[in-house]
């Protein structure tokens, strides 16, 4: 089970963006990797189509390896580690290994 989600808050552990805290907007469970909005930016360089036309440079954000994350906990407001909880009636949640806070 993939620990992070999208929307979740994330701490920056390793790269130009770290210590910073930035929102999840995409995981990609194949890669280990997620996207967050506005971090770990790369710029893009589009070549012209056409003659006469200007090159353009799109900013983007690079995914980061879940590795170089932290799930900040929604509960207790600090970066934690994510543990994997079977409910009662089978099902999975998220638990907040600080605040033992569980969560979707
Ligand atoms: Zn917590």
């Amino acid at each position: 089970m993939f620990k992070i989600k999208k929307i979740d808050t994330v701490l920056i552990r390793r790269g130009k963006d770290k210590g910073k805290t930035g929102k999840v907007i995409l995981c990609i469970p194949d890669k280990l990797a997620v996207v967050v909005e506005g971090m770990n930016m790369q710029i893009k360089h589009v070549r012209p189509k056409k003659e006469g036309e200007k090159g353009q440079k799109i900013p983007f954000p690079k995914p980061l390896p879940i590795a170089a994350v932290s799930v900040v906990c929604s509960q207790c407001k600090k970066p934690s580690r994510i543990g994997i909880k079977i409910l009662e009636d089978g099902q999975k949640a998220r638990q907040c290994k600080k605040c033992k806070a569980e969560f979707k």
